[in-house]
C-alpha cells in the first residue's frame, strides 16, 4: 500500500502540471496512467503537431510540451505507475483507496482525476480465441523485446508501431508482417528499410489479408490468414503482436459514484472538487459552466484544486499564497538558490 498526499489519475499534460502545483505547496503525489509513458493525448495523438496556444510558448509540439512539463516537475522526484489502469476507488474514513488492474493499492486524502477522455487502451483482435492467448503469446505492446528472440512472430498492423517492431524484431527472429491493405502508413525511411529486408528474404510481408483463426492449446502454434481473393495460408507462429491503434475508454471512472454529465465529471469551479469530498477532476475529464477543453484551462484547474488538496492533507497548517519568484520555501522545493 503506497501512502501519499494526492493520487493523480492520468499523466497527460494536466496531470503533469498538477504534480508541479502540488509540489510547490509541499505535497507529495503519485501518478498512475494506463499508457506506458507520460503525455496523454499530446504524446499519443499528436506528438509531432505544433500547439500554438500555450501561454508564453509561441509554438511547440505535443512531445516537446510533454518533455518540458516533465523537466519542470523533475525536482519533485515523483513516482509514476505506468501501464496500470485505476479500476476501483473506495473510502476509508478520511482517506481514499485506489486500486489498479495490477492490484497495486494507494491511499491518500485526495484524488485528482486528470483522466482526459478516459484511459487509452489497445484495440483488440476481434477473434474469440484471441482472449485465451492474450498476455501469454499474443501481445498488444512490447514490454521486453528479449522475450521475442528466436521466435516466429506474426505482426499485424500498417502503422508506425507495426513497422518499427517488425524492423527491430527481425534482427533476431523470423517476422511476418501482415496488413489488410497493400499500403502501409509508416515513416518513409522505415518503409524503405522494411522493403529492403523483404527483398533480402529476411522478413515476410503478407498483404492484403486478415487473420481468420489462431491455432494452439496453451501457446499459439500457427495462424490462418485470408487474402482478398479468398485464398488462405497457414503461418507457423509462436507470438502474435497486434498494433491496431488505441481507443479511449472512460471505463471504470463512470462507476465511482461521481456526478457525471455526458461522459465528463461535474465539478464546482471554485476548487474543482466533485460531489465527493477529496476527489477532484481537472482537464478534459471535468465539466462546469463555460468549460473549454484546452490545456491552459486544465493548468488553471490543477492550480486551484491543489489549494484544496493542501487544506485536506495538512488540516493543521494554514495555506499561504506565495509567488514562485519571491518565496524562499518554493525555491528550496524547486532546488533553486
Ligand atoms: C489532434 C489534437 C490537437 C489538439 N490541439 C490542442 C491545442 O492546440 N491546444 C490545446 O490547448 N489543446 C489541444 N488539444 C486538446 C488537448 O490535447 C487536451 O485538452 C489535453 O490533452 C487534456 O489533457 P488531460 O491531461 O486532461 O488529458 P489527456 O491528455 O487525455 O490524458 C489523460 C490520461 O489519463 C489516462 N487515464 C484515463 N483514465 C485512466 C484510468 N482509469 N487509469 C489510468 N489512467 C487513466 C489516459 O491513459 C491518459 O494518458 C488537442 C487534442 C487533439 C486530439
Amino acid at each position: 500500500m503506497v501512502k501519499t498526499d494526492v493520487i493523480i489519475i492520468g499523466a497527460g499534460p494536466v496531470g503533469l502540471f498538477a504534480v508541479h502545483q502540488l509540489g510547490i505547496k509541499g505535497l507529495k503525489a503519485v501518478v498512475i496512467d494506463n499508457l506506458d509513458k507520460a503525455g496523454g493525448q499530446c504524446i499519443e495523438l499528436y506528438p509531432d503537431k505544433p500547439i500554438y496556444d500555450i501561454p508564453a510558448v509561441p509554438e511547440c509540439t505535443g512531445e516537446e510540451l510533454t518533455n518540458k512539463l516533465l523537466e519542470q516537475i523533475e525536482p519533485f522526484k515523483t513516482n509514476f505507475y505506468f501501464n496500470e489502469r485505476v479500476n476501483e476507488v473506495t473510502q476509508d474514513k478520511e482517506n481514499w483507496v485506489v486500486q489498479t488492474n495490477k492490484n497495486n493499492k494507494f491511499v491518500a486524502p485526495n484524488i485528482m482525476i486528470a483522466g482526459g477522455v478516459g484511459s487509452f487502451e489497445s484495440r483488440k483482435l476481434s477473434l474469440k480465441e484471441a482472449e485465451k492467448f492474450e498476455g501469454k503469446s499474443l501481445f498488444y505492446s512490447v514490454k521486453n523485446k528479449e522475450e521475442f528472440k528466436g521466435k516466429n512472430i506474426s505482426i499485424f498492423g500498417g502503422g508506425d508501431a507495426a513497422l518499427d517492431w517488425a524492423l527491430e524484431l527481425s534482427k533476431n527472429s523470423k517476422v511476418t508482417l501482415i496488413h489488410r491493405r497493400n499500403e502501409f502508413r509508416g515513416a518513409p525511411h522505415t518503409l524503405s528499410e522494411i522493403k529492403k529486408l523483404s527483398e533480402q528474404g529476411k522478413l515476410s510481408i503478407k498483404t492484403p489479408c486478415e487473420l481468420v483463426s489462431i491455432e494452439g492449446n496453451k501457446d499459439i502454434s500457427e495462424i490462418k490468414i485470408k487474402y482478398e481473393d479468398g485464398k488462405t495460408e497457414q503461418i507457423k507462429t509462436d507470438n502474435i503482436l497486434s498494433f491496431f491503434g488505441l481507443i479511449m475508454k472512460l471505463g471504470p471512472i463512470a462507476e465511482w459514484g461521481l456526478s457525471m454529465e455526458k461522459k465528463t465529471i461535474s465539478v464546482n469551479s471554485d476548487n474543482f472538487q466533485t460531489n465527493k469530498k477529496g476527489i477532484f477532476a481537472v482537464g478534459d475529464i471535468c465539466t462546469y459552466p463555460g468549460k473549454l477543453k484546452l490545456i491552459l484551462s486544465g493548468f488553471h484547474e490543477a492550480a486551484l484544486a491543489s489549494v484544496e488538496c493542501f487544506k485536506r492533507a495538512r488540516p493543521n497548517e494554514k495555506y499561504r499564497f506565495e509567488f514562485t519568484t519571491s518565496s524562499k520555501i518554493i525555491k528550496d522545493r524547486l532546488g533553486k538558490k
